[in-house]
């Protein structure tokens, strides 16, 4: 008998169809190569963005979530966030919400072949954690001259007066210690388990006391009380251990969100995980992913302590919607990052070096063409088809 396993997908807007059209046989194909008949995986749609509105006039229905929470899985497109007056609040946060998927992580390594920016792509080799349901990010604002934002001027004005405009817009920053330090512990697990030496917290604690700054402290704190015997400050690693960390220790350390910027640049072997919250994680993963070979290069997944969805960190860059043009080697690294997260690790290698070998070979799309002289890039779809052929025809 084989062993099924149904994953909900979620096609996504705008270049989502494409990219789902060259992935998910690619990812069908790594099964195969991998298991035989053995494993199976069933594909089954779920709705959300612009399809489930044509559908069932609903940004993200409810059987939708109560699907993802069944199967407890999902491979997600991208999601519009659509803007201006009457528009729904961002369907991702809603989703990440309703299923508290609190942890946005991307590993970010040089793929192979792929051409990238810097000059030395192989001393990049981390994973970001950043927070997913809490910070200036998540939805908590009012327009200007709203009554909800008058109403909360009025509230500011009678702690900090004259602290903000009359007319202002404003949108609440917040950050809670339950928040935090969830997230820094899923970080330090990551670490320990993928024996990773370092954890580095990202923040602006400097300015941002009480939410930042207090993230960090936080983030301490979780070492301190849930990992004495593993976890060491920097000061420790230097006092104790001259600077090396020994195996099977984790070394947390903190830096404020400026130098991190640097310093990936600089110094990209210092760091291998990075925990954020949630918006110095959304600007530092695209700047790393650019690092990498840029955006069509960049898996993700949400994870809660139930549940996990998987996506690329790109959008779903409507200028390109049905043109066939776009990279979807994000989405299957993404699927890749589900078959690991089934415990199916011989896919996932497979789908992988799939991937590298059709690049090393030359065959990309245009994004990366562009920066291999000579190299003309093929179709969405071709670049699937040559996956495929790759994984049929190497195992
Ligand atoms: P984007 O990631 O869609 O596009 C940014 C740039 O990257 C564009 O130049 C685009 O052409 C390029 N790009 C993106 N994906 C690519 C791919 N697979 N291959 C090659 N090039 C690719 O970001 P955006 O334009 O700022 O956002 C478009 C929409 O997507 C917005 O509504 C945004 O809110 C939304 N968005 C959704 C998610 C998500 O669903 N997780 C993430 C980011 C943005």
């Amino acid at each position: 008998m084989s062993d099924e396993r149904i994953v909900p997908y979620i096609e996504g807007d705008g270049i989502g169809a494409e990219l789902f059209a060259a992935a998910r046989p690619a990812i069908d194909a790594a099964v195969v190569a991998a298991y035989g008949s053995r494993r199976v995986l069933r594909w089954l749609e779920v709705f959300a963005g612009q399809k489930a509105m044509d559908r069932y006039e609903t940004w993200l229905p409810a059987d939708t979530l109560t699907t993802i929470r069944t199967h407890r899985v999902a491979l997600k497109g991208p999601l519009t966030n659509r803007v201006g007056p009457g528009s729904p609040p961002p369907i991702n946060v809603t989703l990440r919400r309703e299923l508290d998927l609190y942890a946005c992580v991307r590993p970010i390594r040089p793929v192979p072949g792929a051409p990238t920016p810097v000059k030395h792509p192989e001393k990049i080799d981390l994973v970001v954690f950043r927070e997913a349901t809490e910070d200036t990010y998540s939805g908590v604002e009012w327009a200007s001259g709203s009554p909800g934002a008058r109403a909360l001027i009025e509230t500011v004005e009678r702690l900090m007066p004259g602290a903000v405009p009359a007319d202002a817009g404003v949108g609440v920053k917040f950050m809670s210690p339950h928040a935090a330090k969830r997230l820094v512990r899923a970080a330090i697990r990551h670490a320990l388990l993928h024996r990773r030496p370092s954890v580095t917290m990202m923040h602006k604690g400097a300015v941002m006391k009480q939410t930042e700054g207090a993230f960090k402290a936080w983030g301490y704190e979780v070492a301190r009380d849930e990992f004495p015997d593993t976890v060491i400050t920097q000061a420790e690693l230097d006092a104790r251990f001259g600077g090396r960390v020994p195996d099977g220790k984790v070394v947390l350390r903190d830096l404020l969100a400026d130098t991190v910027f640097q310093q990936v640049l600089l110094k990209p072997e210092s760091f291998s995980v990075l925990a954020a919250p949630n918006l110095n994680g959304d600007y530092i993963s695209d700047a790393l992913a650019a690092q990498i070979g840029g955006i069509g290069l960049a898996p993700g997944a949400n994870y809660g302590d139930e549940l996990a969805v998987f996506e690329a960190a790109h959008g779903s860059a409507p200028q390109y919607a049905g043109q066939d043009r776009v990279n979807p080697t994000a989405l299957m690294l993404s699927g890749a990052l589900l078959l690991d997260h089934l415990a199916w690790p011989e896919a996932a290698e497979v789908l992988r070096s799939g991937i590298a070998a059709t690049i090393t070979g030359g065959i990309v799309t245009e994004d990366l063409a562009r920066g291999l002289p000579g190299t003309r890039g093929v179709s969405t779809r071709q670049f699937g088809q040559r996956v495929v052929a790759q994984i049929e025809g190497t195992h």
